[in-house]
């Protein structure tokens, strides 16, 4: 069900680590994420598959991981004559 909402993440049903405690933010008692998942301590302790859709919390990923994401792109954009540029508004470099 969750497959088409979730790209980067194949079957998450089935793969994610889940927590029995109910969403932070929505009580849903189902597919509730356990809190380290988003890194933020104890901040976040379960957010459900819905309220991750819905926006109510990011996963921030480190400059680090965004700035070698953007290179590796910008090679293999450049081996394939693409220019990256098209995709200045989904790719920034930082
Ligand atoms: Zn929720």
């Amino acid at each position: 069900m969750y497959n088409q909402k979730f790209k980067y993440f194949v079957n998450p049903e089935a793969n994610a680590e889940f927590t029995e405690e109910v969403c932070q933010f929505c009580g849903a008692t189902k597919n509730c994420l356990e809190g380290e998942y988003f890194d933020r301590g104890d901040e976040v302790t379960s957010v459900c598959f819905d309220c991750l859709i819905d926006g109510k919390i990011v996963v921030n990923i480190p400059e680090y991981l965004q700035k070698k994401l953007y290179s590796h792109l910008k090679d293999v954009f450049s081996k394939e004559n693409v220019d990256i540029n098209k995709y200045s508004n989904l790719l920034s470099p930082i």
